[in-house]
């Protein structure tokens, strides 16, 4: 380990790693090396000289991501170490099954492994990197992983980083199976249900894999209403709503893509469906056109609104404007799932874009569930910023 280069941070900016968070940031470095290159492994230290941890350094805000505050080497075996973990973790909590082979195998920090998503769709593992150490490491990743997941259940590693590394970085976007590529089960299923999922093309890795258990409680309310799935995407939500009985399911989305996607997989699991009607339009559009009561259970979750800091107060007034423009359609007695997946928004601000949304409707709107991201997009207690995903469920008269 002696041979990395060093970082030295300045006084008392220590203290939240010595706490594990796992964040660098460039403000914090007192000296580094001129030699020092992006990606590579360097060790960081406390001013004093003494040891804090290893991890990728980066260009940027974010200067370097931890990956251990072991003084150990990040080799196959480190990857293997973590991906044992977050592979058994999953198997234990039950999220590995016959009917559910669909779900997080990495979620980044909340697996002590920043910069790395992997998705597991059957047979496939899609990686991606979000940073540069990550991209660089693939080769160590796709040698751990196949260690760590039985050979019968994995049979191809898609990598996929077009769009996911920082700008700055002077890499050539990579989307290629590092492993297999000719046996990718056809589809992935979740809760049961079957999902067409196209990793090459697709969004993030293909699939919104962490609106699994929404979209669950979601079935649970569909028996006899009138649905419509607004930001559909491959339409998760439209088909557990089929399945939960919906007399009626509307999806749209403003990607004609997407509607076709969402089409494939209703038709995958229940063939043809007249319960189904799919529509390639703005969501405000759409909804401004609709008759009132048209609907009693809505679901909007739009694309993050907010992508950095900078953007809150515009995104506040977007989600503002999206749910009053459901609230002043949707049915008395109605149910609205109401989502934000903008990591820089909090809970309380997104309620009270809600809360603001529903006083200028002047209906009467309670609070049925409150929602957020699944176990397999666990978080890191010492790295909050890992919550992303909120969810309102509201009762509306
Ligand atoms: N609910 C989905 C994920 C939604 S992703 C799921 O469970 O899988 C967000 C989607 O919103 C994308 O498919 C994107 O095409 C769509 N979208 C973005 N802007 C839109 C707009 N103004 N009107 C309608 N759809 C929009």
């Amino acid at each position: 380990m002696s041979n990395l280069n060093e970082i030295t941070l300045k006084p008392k900016k220590e203290e939240s790693l010595r706490r594990f968070h796992p964040w660098v940031f460039s403000g914090a470095i007192a000296r580094k090396p001129d030699s020092v290159e992006e990606g590579e492994v360097v060790k960081v230290l406390a001013n004093d000289g003494s040891f804090l941890g290893v991890g990728h350094y980066q260009i940027g805000s974010i200067s370097v991501r931890m990956l251990s505050f072991k003084d150990e080497a990040i080799d196959a075996g480190f990857y293997e170490r973590r991906l044992s973990k977050a592979y058994n973790m999953r198997t234990e909590i039950g999220l590995v099954r016959p009917d559910n082979n669909t779900y997080r195998l990495v979620h980044g920090e909340g697996d002590n492994l920043p910069g790395l998503i992997i998705d597991m769709y059957g047979n496939t593992a899609v990686i991606q990197a979000h940073s540069v150490g990550m991209h660089e490491d693939r080769s160590l990743i796709v040698e751990a992983l196949r260690k760590v997941i039985p050979a019968d259940v994995l049979q191809n590693i898609f990598y996929k980083s077009e769009g996911t590394l920082p700008f700055k970085a002077d890499i050539e976007p990579e989307d290629t199976y590092l492993f297999g590529g000719e046996s990718a089960d056809a589809v992935a299923v979740e809760n049961g249900l079957k999902f067409n999922i196209d990793w090459l093309r697709g969004q993030k890795t293909g699939f919104f894999v962490d609106q699994r258990e929404n979209r669950s409680l979601l079935e649970k309310y569909a028996q006899g209403r009138k649905a419509l799935n607004m930001f559909c995407y491959t339409g998760g939500f439209s088909v557990y709503a089929l399945r939960g009985g919906a007399a009626q399911v509307d999806s749209v989305d403003s990607s004609s893509k997407a509607v076709l996607l969402t089409d494939e997989n209703v038709k995958l699991n229940f063939g043809v469906e007249p319960r189904h009607r799919s529509f390639s339009e703005d969501a405000f559009h759409f909804l401004k056109n609709t008759e009132k009561d048209a609907y009693d259970l809505i679901v909007l979750d739009p694309p993050a609104f907010a992508k950095h800091r900078g953007a809150i107060n515009n995104a506040l007034q977007g989600y503002r404007k999206l749910n009053l423009a459901a609230l002043e359609k949707i049915a008395s007695g109605g149910v609205l799932f109401t989502f934000s997946c903008s990591q820089v928004i909090s809970k309380e601000q997104f309620r009270l874009a809600v809360f603001s949304a529903a006083a200028i409707s002047g209906r009467s709107v309670r609070i049925l569930h409150q929602l957020t991201q699944p176990a397999d997009h666990l978080v890191s207690i010492y790295h909050p910023e890992g919550e992303y995903l909120k969810g309102l469920v509201l009762y509306v008269e």
